[in-house]
């Protein structure tokens, strides 16, 4: 209704793997979601619709470039790689941790659906991360509130700084990407 074209989305996220160290930013290529209760789609079968978005490539490649752009230039650390949605809100136990470990890179509850909407609606979608903590059982220590949002104060000065260099970004306003035209190729039946 406003007129918005492109989606910068900001996430906190547990780290997976090691290396990925929490104070990095992270930017998803892909996702793979273990939500249960959430509105998915605009195509809720009223009228017998229903869209099967095509989701090969979530992420708006270009605004995606935006962003290893700035934050290169920047010198903020940042890692790349898949997204692990859960439904939440509890922390995951570490047997799912093992399994998730398996699949991704980071894992969040604040990822999806806003994906898929975005793409129903041919908006291009990206997501910063901030890598807030290790995972239950990756960290040696007992997960808190208290230590993400610690990480996340202190990541707040660079987080302000990337999204405004994000919206200042001589590209940002210019579009060839592919986003807004895919839902005019998938099935609404
Ligand atoms: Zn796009």
């Amino acid at each position: 209704m406003l007129g918005v074209e492109r989606i910068l989305s900001i996430n906190t996220v547990g780290s997976l793997k090691e290396y990925i160290e929490p104070g990095r930013f992270f930017i998803p290529q892909d996702f793979i979601e273990f939500t249960k209760s959430r509105p998915s789609t605009y195509y809720d079968g009223e009228n017998n619709k229903v869209m099967h978005i095509d989701l090969s490539e979530p992420y708006c490649p270009e605004v995606v470039s935006i962003l290893r752009d700035i934050l290169d230039r920047r010198g903020y650390p940042y890692s790349e790689g898949v997204y692990i949605c859960t439904e939440g809100p509890r922390f995951e136990t570490k047997a799912e941790i093992k399994f998730y470990r398996s699949l991704g890179d980071v894992v969040g509850m604040t990822g999806y659906p806003e994906v898929a909407l975005a793409r129903e609606l041919g908006l291009c979608y990206s997501s910063l991360c901030t890598v807030t903590n290790y995972a239950a059982g990756i960290s040696k220590d007992r997960l808190t509130v208290d230590e993400v949002f610690d990480v996340v104060k202190k990541m707040e000065e660079k987080l302000v700084n990337t999204v405004e260099d994000f919206i200042e970004h001589p590209h940002t306003r210019e579009k060839s990407c592919q986003c807004a035209e895919i839902p005019k190729y998938c099935t609404v039946k």
